[in-house]
């Protein structure tokens, strides 16, 4: 069952999954009022905000995923600035934080998740996290080449976001209380490779937590003291916390029931929250979602491009997963003659033969997949 043509979809949210949304909508042929509703000024793309956002300071139109002249072609009504506050199911209504209510025939929540803040790192302006447009501009402003960031937490953001401001020249102290950050998502292999590159690129990397942020109570441009828990003590111009995300919860939502509604969950890479605005159109159109490939992920970090594709962290089926390396420039999981996950520097299109060979269950040549001087393709021809 779809939704009842000409009816209105109501879309909370303008991250990549909302706005896919609203787009594939249109392409699926739907007619009816689409109507999206982001909180923030725009509709603003998050991966760059840890790269050149940080680094060069793109605009906020640089990053829109839905410009006004795109949402124009695409008959697309995009309400920015204000906050749902919570949604009605039965009623069909979005409750806006401004007062005014929406109605709509179907509403889809796609609200995304908003970073974890843990109590010891304090409320001082200067300690920040980054997820938005806003928090890139604020971090910009402060880090540059007279500036200390203690970066706390090795993950993605906190990865990337060691990177760029290092790029910027700031002095950068990532703090992670392990050994090989990320090597649960990225496996052992990969993740070393990637955290071996902060010490490389200058960036002091100490294997503890943060205790504590202290500020001058009387001086708000004072240095915080960033207590470490291995005794040691960090005067920060700025501290940019790094340490996870939490789905953001939408009262209501938890009652929306397809086709009349739908609410997202937030996905950890943009790729997969793409898809999940797809399905989600699909749904409301009453159309088969598009065949997922394996799932696929990037990361930039000191000027290199990183891809990773399926699983590179387990054991595979029999637990006798082994990595397989390619002269420092991918790695492969593999179990038995079974591709379980791969993942490049600077060479996107091993990343995508080996989803490729992952989707279709081909068989690998261990011999193969060592050797730099050849192509994944052969195995895919075979
Ligand atoms: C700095 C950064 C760098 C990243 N880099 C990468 C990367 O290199 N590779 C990768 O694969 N993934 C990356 N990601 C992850 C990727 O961006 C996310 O997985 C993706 O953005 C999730 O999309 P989403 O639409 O589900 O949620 P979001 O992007 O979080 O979008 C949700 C939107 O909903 C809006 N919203 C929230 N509450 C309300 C409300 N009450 N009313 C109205 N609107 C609301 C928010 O303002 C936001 O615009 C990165 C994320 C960040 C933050």
């Amino acid at each position: 069952m779809s939704i009842r043509e000409p009816g209105d979809v109501l879309i909370v949210g303008g991250g990549i999954a909302g706005v896919t949304t609203a787009t594939s909508l249109r392409e699926g042929g739907f007619h009816g009022g689409i109507t999206l509703v982001e909180a923030t000024p725009a509709c603003t793309d998050h991966p760059p905000l840890s790269k050149r956002a940080l680094v060069e300071g793109a605009t906020r139109g640089e990053l829109d995923l839905l410009t006004k002249e795109r949402a124009a072609a695409l008959n697309v009504e995009v309400v920015v600035g204000v906050e749902v506050v919570s949604v009605d199911a039965s009623a069909h209504t979005v409750l806006l934080a401004d007062g005014r209510v929406m109605t709509a025939e179907a509403i889809v929540v796609a609200v995304g998740a908003e970073p974890k803040h843990p109590v010891g790192y304090g409320d001082h302006p200067r300690v920040m996290t980054l997820r938005g447009y806003d928090d890139a501009m604020a971090i910009r402003a402060v880090a540059g080449a007279h500036s200390t960031v203690v970066v706390g937490g090795g993950g993605f953001i906190g990865a990337e976001a060691a990177a760029s401001l290092r790029e910027s020249g700031s002095r950068v102290v990532l703090v992670d209380p392990h050994e090989v950050p990320g090597s649960h998502v990225l496996g052992d292999t990969l993740a070393r490779w990637l955290h071996a590159m902060h010490s490389e690129q200058g960036v002091e990397v100490r294997h503890t937590r943060i205790d504590a942020v202290v500020s001058d109570a009387h001086d708000d441009n004072a240095p915080m003291q960033v207590a470490l828990g291995d005794g040691s003590t960090v005067a920060a111009d700025l501290v940019v916390v790094g340490v996870g995300v939490t789905p953001r919860v939408m009262p209501g939502a938890e009652r929306l029931v397809a086709p009349f509604g739908i609410s997202i969950e937030a996905s950890d890479h943009w790729d997969a929250a793409r898809l999940d605005g797809m399905d989600a159109a699909a749904l409301l159109l009453g159309t088969t979602p598009a065949l997922r490939g394996t799932p696929w992920f990037w990361t930039d970090r000191y000027g290199h491009h990183i891809e990773v594709v399926g699983d590179l962290a387990n054991a595979g089926l029999t637990g006798a997963a082994i990595d397989i390396i390619r002269a420092g420039t991918a790695v492969f999981r593999v179990d038995g003659d079974l591709l379980l996950g791969a993942a490049s520097i600077d060479d996107p299109m091993t990343v995508r033969a080996a989803r490729r060979i992952i989707d279709r269950g081909v068989r690998v040549d261990r011999d193969v997949l060592a050797d730099p001087s050849v192509s994944l393709r052969r195995m895919l021809r075979g």
